[in-house]
């Protein structure tokens, strides 16, 4: 489809679109998400955002990074939602481009909240969350019907860095067949540990996808027992998802990216 063909909305001045960039592969950002890049005035970028996205803003585009890098702090979350409420004041087209999707684990909510405070007009454009694009890339259904009707998104880390102990690890453990985690390379043994205190067998398989979708993804299969040992020896490197559950299984017949992968 040419992009002709379809009715884009107009990015007007003065508006935020906070925009998910997908969990890596350019091919996967929305149509919407390329027309904000090509549109924007300014573009206010995550760490987790990949170089070949950025690269197709606009000539006129300024790009600001907004994460961690090189060891250094971080802006805090009000101090980037306080500078997107100065670029739109300054009548600029505002692109605030996020890794997977902005409202999976990604504080989307809490900047779009400040905007709506701001009076700050916004728009909101989902994308790929790695949760199920990476597990996809991996030859991972999310769902297949003879082996999970539910499954769980879990951060493995808290803001402060802790695994988080908000919510019923035994129910978890116990009732959810297929649990996908977020951020959980660095407390892995941990949350594997609670996870087979919970009741979960230590034969329960589990996938770590590292830089999903991307030329270096690397896919490590294990079970509940090893995986922590195993993603260590391996050196897997973050950003990584973990799944665990009969779905992992899968991988072996429906792999289709590492044959490709190299072509890339
Ligand atoms: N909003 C994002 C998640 C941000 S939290 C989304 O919807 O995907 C950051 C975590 O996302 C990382 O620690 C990692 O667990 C996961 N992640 C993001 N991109 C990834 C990728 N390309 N490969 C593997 N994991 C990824």
């Amino acid at each position: 489809m040419d992009d002709s063909e379809m009715e884009l909305p107009e990015f007007a001045p003065g508006w935020v679109w906070l925009v998910g960039a997908g969990p890596g592969d350019p091919g996967l950002l929305t149509l919407y998400g390329l027309h904000a890049l090509r549109t924007a005035d300014v573009v206010v970028y995550d760490a987790l955002v990949d170089s070949r996205i950025l690269e197709l803003a606009g000539k006129k585009a300024r790009l600001e990074f907004a994460g961690k890098r090189g060891g250094r702090p971080s802006p805090g979350q009000p101090d980037i939602s306080r500078r997107l409420i100065e670029l739109a004041r300054e009548h600029l087209r505002v692109l605030r481009l996020k890794g997977g999707d902005p409202f999976v684990f990604g504080r989307g909510g809490e900047e779009a909240l400040a905007l709506v405070e701001a009076r700050v007009p916004f728009r909101l454009i989902p994308g790929i969350t790695a949760g199920i694009g990476g597990l996809a890339y991996a030859g991972i259904p999310v769902t297949h019907r003879s082996a999970n009707s539910a499954v769980a998104f879990v951060t493995g880390h808290t803001a402060g860095g802790e695994i988080p102990d908000n919510f019923d690890w035994q129910a978890l453990a116990k009732g959810v067949p297929v649990i996908v985690f977020y951020m959980a390379l660095t407390h892995l043994g941990e949350i594997a540990g609670r996870l087979i205190k919970a009741g979960r067998p230590e034969s329960d398989p589990v996938a770590v996808i590292s830089k999903a979708t991307t030329p270096d993804q690397q896919v490590l299969v294990s079970t509940l027992r090893a995986c922590a040992a195993d993603a260590a020896k391996a050196r897997i490197e973050p950003p990584a998802m973990v799944v665990v559950g009969e779905v992992v299984r899968l991988r072996e017949a429906l792999d289709w990216f590492t044959p490709l992968q190299k072509r890339l």
